[in-house]
């Protein structure tokens, strides 16, 4: 295959690169920014949060992806990226009794080790008790996992190009991209993973996708490492630990709303959550305050696929608050597709047609 045009460079974009320079296919990433309007700013949890309240589509994804992590970072520790940064101190979940049930189906179901936990067996102090911890799930540190993807896909002959599309038409085969800065390439195969800039794009070339931006700000405090053992996920906020001690504190999450500055009343909001799941950050000031803007889509599941009536062009889009722990997958399926392999997972629920998307039976079955 000639080289692909990536637009968008955040998680999902830099694994699609990932995927192709495996396959020795050169590549280019056209972002107007640097680290995604959304994947910098994750918190990075490897799991959907209350992930069995979503669909066997996403679940699917996401368990797919999570089993490449640690070969993703055998390519990569030693880029500004340690082991440590994939921490597996586990995820522990506030459950009520009533959806105990469920919990235990989804685990058998998915095979993920659980045991019910209090909270405060692992983080004395900590306000909720009744929950379930999974001791194989985790986080990743994602700021340093984009950088370690940069510098690797630059030193694999990957062009990256800082400037915004302004303009997509079909051709023949491919589309034509303009750029902010006069820029325009003619290119074969194009990849569209723009995040929440995709729709925008889509619609350029006739695709309507019911997508919307969803802001999200988080804090940082700095502790001791080993303070809060493992991501601990209630109802009204997370905590997530870093190996170096930093805790991060999230998140909100304002509909319709793309701007990337942080604000007072999320900060508000945050320290109230902060001091109330770990009463000792009530009087410590956040280190770190931090806005981005997720790619929010009205299924649970994301648009993987071929843009349908444009040869040559596929998109990945629409991740809301999962595209980090299921980006590997959708990374290797969009790239199986593009290339004419044989998917790993059936691509079918994921399809930018509406018709494939619905009509799925692999997931019934
Ligand atoms: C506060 C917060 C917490 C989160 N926590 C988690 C979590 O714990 N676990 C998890 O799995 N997910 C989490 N997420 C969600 C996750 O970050 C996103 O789903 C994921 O990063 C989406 O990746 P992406 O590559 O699709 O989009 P992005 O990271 O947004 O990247 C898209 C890129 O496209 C570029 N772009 C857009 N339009 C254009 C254009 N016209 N021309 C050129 N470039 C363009 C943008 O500059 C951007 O860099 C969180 C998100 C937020 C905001």
């Amino acid at each position: 295959m000639r080289e692909v045009v990536i637009v968008g460079g955040g998680i999902v974009g830099l694994l699609s690169a990932f995927e192709l320079t495996k396959r020795e296919i050169p590549a280019t990433v056209i972002d107007e920014s640097e680290g995604g309007l959304a994947s910098w700013a994750g918190g990075g949890i490897l799991s959907p949060l209350y992930a069995w309240r979503y669909s066997d589509a996403m679940n699917r994804l996401t368990f797919d992806a999570m089993a490449r992590y640690r070969g993703l970072f055998s390519e990569l520790v030693g880029r500004c990226l340690e082991w440590s940064d994939l921490h597996q101190g586990g995820l522990w979940v506030h459950v009520d009794t009533k959806e105990m049930n469920t919990v235990k189906d989804w685990a058998g179901k998915w095979g993920v080790l659980s045991e019910t936990l209090s909270g405060s067996d692992l983080l004395p102090s900590f306000p909720f008790s009744e929950g379930v911890f999974f001791p194989d799930l985790g986080n990743v540190r994602n700021p340093r996992l984009l950088k370690a993807l940069r510098s690797y896909l630059a030193s694999r002959g990957v062009s990256f190009i800082r400037d915004k599309v302004v303009s997509l038409l079909p051709r023949q085969k491919g589309a034509a991209l303009e750029t902010q800065n006069g820029l325009v390439l003619n290119a074969e195969n194009v990849i569209v993973c723009a995040g929440v800039g995709s729709s925008k794009l889509l619609s350029m070339l006739g695709v309507s996708l019911p997508m919307f931006p969803v802001k999200g700000e988080m804090l940082l405090y700095h502790l001791t490492p080993g303070r809060v053992p493992s991501v601990m996920l209630t109802q009204s906020g997370y905590l997530i630990p870093r190996a170096d001690g930093a805790v991060l504190v999230g998140s909100t999450l304002i509909r319709g709303d793309c701007t990337t500055y942080p604000t007072v009343s999320g900060r508000y909001q945050l320290e109230a959550v902060a001091a109330n799941l770990l009463p000792e950050l009530a009087s410590r000031t956040p280190a770190h305050h931090w806005a981005g803007v997720r790619p929010g889509s009205e299924v649970d599941y994301p648009y993987i696929g071929a843009v349908p009536g444009c040869n040559g062009v596929f998109a990945a889009a629409g991740h809301y608050r999962n595209g980090l722990v299921s980006a590997p997958a959708t990374a290797e399926l969009l790239v199986q597709m593009m290339c004419g392999e044989r998917p790993n997972i059936d691509p079918a629920p994921y399809s930018l047609s509406p018709g494939l998307r619905s009509r799925s039976s692999f997931f019934n079955r």
